[in-house]
């Protein structure tokens, strides 16, 4: 208790002033459509790199700060360019990785948005564009809680600071090894905050201590070797649709519960959360009733689930009166905390082959897999961590789980086991990261900035 409580109130006052800079370089960085993935233009990735760059100099206490590239995993290709900086600890002082990631996901389609994806727009309380949110907002509260611990306590820090801003997040961190493995001296840290996650509310502060993990791929379904003529042959021969539908039924059971053997469930208690908020967060319509068993959290953070997020079939439109010989489709598996990602992948595949109708034939391929994270929430990082929420938000943490993955945590914690790691974020269940429309709460990026500024002070005084 002790210099904290003395620089708290010059710091809140230095990150209430700051924020309309912090507004102000988050749009410039909203209008950069930095989108990852193959097929869009990577200058823009460039571009936005450079911006950050130019932000974290700017800041005045780092020793280096440089974008730095590492080859894709098993690959000479390199992958999307990173932001690294750092300044080393003195006196015995802690040092602390900011991540966050400065590509975004690719927007849809202009009509979905109510103001253009990366034309930063203020609503209400809230910022609207691209990237708002996930994840230039985690990029500019490292940012601006630099900039305040500085106004507040001069730019003569003991803490070692590291900033690690990814390039690819978005499309599956696929140089992420590589640059761990040449940047590890770099990027070493005994604290790591992940600021790429969710808040209870918009009131409420909460640190993510689990996250499912994912297995993704395409499966494909053959049951004739050419098309054929619908009434020729239909009612004979199964085509491949009639095989895809029920095969992929046997992935659920009747209440909607995963039904795959093998598929693990994580066992611990999650906070009240009702029928009627998830109804009105997932935006369920009239009538339809929710999925699976159990506590509806444990549902979102500790169990299994399946979906079909895409199918290559005859659209409705060039639908001809004929049997399709295959079909694809891609499956999007979430696996709970504590399971392995290789053995999900297997116990879903012997399923699938178990349960081919008809003897169709299956094949497999574009197999991705992103491990599950529990965090340790014994470490000492955890307790300032939440202390500085409470002093910040006026309101204690919840400690949540989280449905979807950030799959590189798992490789952040293989390459430097003794770090501890905070997961946080500017995020809120309305912000709708990946989506149409897509937000920051201003109230919710204000305190965040102000909850890793108190973390930063207090890891700066610590003794
Ligand atoms: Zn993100």
């Amino acid at each position: 208790m002790s210099e904290t409580a003395e620089t708290l109130p010059g710091l809140a006052d230095a990150v209430h002033a700051g924020l309309p800079s912090a507004i102000a370089d988050l749009s410039r960085l909203v209008r950069i459509p930095s989108v990852s993935w193959d097929g869009f233009d990577f200058a823009n990735v460039d571009a936005s790199a450079e911006a950050v760059r130019g932000l974290v100099e700017a800041t005045g206490v780092f020793d280096i700060v440089e974008i730095r590239r590492a080859a894709i995993t098993g690959s000479v290709e390199l992958g999307r360019p990173a932001v690294i900086a750092r300044r080393e600890p003195r006196n015995g002082k802690p040092t602390i990785l900011l991540y966050a990631h400065h590509d975004v996901q690719p927007p849809g389609n202009d009509e979905d948005w109510d103001s253009l994806p990366f034309e930063p727009t203020v609503r209400g309380d809230r910022l609207y564009g691209r990237g708002a949110a996930d994840d230039k907002a985690g990029v500019m509260a490292h940012v601006a809680a630099i900039r305040a611990l500085v106004a507040a306590v001069g730019p003569d820090l003991d803490l070692g600071i590291v900033v690690f801003i990814e390039g690819e997040e978005e499309f599956g961190s696929r140089s992420f090894t590589t640059f761990l493995a040449e940047n590890r001296d770099t990027l070493a840290a005994d604290v790591i905050v992940v600021a790429d996650s969710d808040n209870w509310d918009t009131v409420t502060p909460a640190l993510t201590v689990a996250l499912r993990g994912n297995v993704t791929f395409k499966l494909t379904v053959s049951t004739l070797s050419h098309a054929s003529h619908s009434g020729m042959f239909g009612g004979a021969v199964p085509d491949a649709m009639l095989a895809t539908i029920r095969l992929l039924a046997t992935l659920h059971d009747e209440a909607g519960s995963v039904a795959v053997h093998g598929l693990v469930e994580h066992s611990a208690d999650t906070p009240a959360y009702d029928e009627d908020k998830l109804r009105h967060e997932a935006g369920l319509l009239d009538g339809v009733s929710p999925l699976g068993r159990g506590e509806i959290l444990s549902r979102l953070w500790y169990q299994p689930a399946i979906t079909v997020t895409g199918i290559d079939a005859p659209t409705v439109q060039n639908a001809s009166n004929t049997l399709s010989p295959t079909v694809s489709v891609k499956v999007s598996m979430r696996i709970a905390p504590g399971q392995n990602p290789q053995a999900a992948f297997e116990a879903i595949e012997a399923h699938l082959r178990a349960n081919a109708p008809f003897g169709a034939q299956l094949a497999i391929s574009d197999v991705d897999k992103g491990s599950p994270f529990l965090v340790d929430t014994s470490g000492w990082a955890v307790t300032e961590a939440k202390d500085a929420m409470a002093e910040a938000w006026g309101s204690d943490a919840v400690e949540m789980g989280v449905g979807g993955s950030i799959p590189f945590i798992a490789d952040l914690v293989e390459v430097f086991p003794a770090a501890q790691v905070l997961v946080t974020g500017v995020e809120d269940p309305d912000s709708r990261a990946h989506s149409p429309n897509e937000s920051l709460h201003l109230g919710v990026f204000h305190r965040a900035i102000l909850t890793e500024a108190v973390l930063l002070a207090k890891l700066n005084s610590r003794t």
